[in-house]
């Protein structure tokens, strides 16, 4: 297959490596190029640091985890907390998508929790069509086909559940993805440590210690459990996607739907746009 480009938003220096960091490296590995987009830069979401001190550290983080799973990234300039579906934000997405020239955009959902990750999932819709169309931004050349946009897992409910189109198993990749997640020291310090904005407990720096630290984060990460779930929640498409052998050895999975506004694949296109997987 010929390689594909593929732009991820993610709407902090986080979602999208935890979202999509599995495929991103096999992607990458297997001659296809990502990319990464937050499109807030981070600057609230620790304990004790916050402003162009903490939106500096993110930014450097996530290129630290871009650069484990061979990939690029970048970080919009908007605040956290602050991201509105503007026209001047949707033609950024726009922008975005026309300059990789995207074959694949992901994107949260546009029901969530969070209203950066809803205004994420409504810029990138919102852009879905208008990426073709020639007199909209016409200093960046339109595409001349409509990529296949793709909402990541979440597990709310209202109004819609997420409906699986494809669920991919991440198994061989997991090392590289803990790695890349491993350089997000200001998330693992902070609100992942108890999930909250109060408790806070440093990486140590003194080697022993860190290396203690890193096996603790690998082994007991509070995100596992979601990459699990997904593997046992979609077990029957994976083994309608990659066979019996794979979806019986599978423990860990990223879960996309094909939104409806983009380039529609059938089942076999959409298995095609994502890595090979092989038997462990
Ligand atoms: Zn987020």
């Amino acid at each position: 297959m010929s390689s594909l480009k593929i732009l991820v938003f993610g709407a902090h220096p986080d979602d999208a490596e935890l979202n999509v960091g599995g495929c991103a490296a096999m992607w990458a590995a297997q001659g296809h190029k990502v990319r990464f987009v937050s499109t807030t830069n981070g600057d609230v979401g620790h304990a004790r640091k916050c402003g162009k001190e903490l939106a500096d550290i993110r930014k450097k983080e996530v290129e630290a985890a871009a650069k484990v799973l061979g990939i690029e990234t970048a970080v919009m300039d908007v605040h956290d907390g602050e991201l509105m579906p503007t026209l001047e934000n949707r033609l950024i997405f726009l922008r975005y998508i026309r300059e990789w020239e995207a074959d694949i955009v992901v994107g949260h959902r546009p029901y969530d929790y969070h209203p950066d990750h809803r205004y994420t999932g409504v810029l990138m819709q919102d852009a879905a069509f208008m990426v073709t169309v020639k007199f909209v931004l016409p200093d960046v050349p339109a595409l001349t086909h409509n990529p296949v946009f793709l909402f990541s897992y979440d597990h709310f409910q209202t109004p819609i559940p997420f409906n699986p189109s494809i669920a991919v198993p991440i198994d061989s990749a997991m090392d590289q993805k803990m790695d890349a997640l491993w350089r997000l020291e200001s998330q693992i310090e902070s609100y992942w440590y108890k999930q909250n904005f109060v408790d806070v407990c440093p990486v140590p720096d003194e080697p022993e210690a860190r290396a203690r630290r890193k096996q603790e984060f690998f082994d007991q990460c509070l995100w596992k459990p979601v990459w699990r779930k997904q593997a046992d929640q979609y077990r029957e498409l994976i083994h309608n996607t990659y066979g019996a052998e794979i979806a019986t050895q599978t423990r860990y999975a990223e879960a996309f739907e094909v939104c409806e506004y983009g380039r529609q694949p059938t089942q076999e296109e959409l298995k095609d746009l994502f890595p090979d997987i092989a038997i462990q």
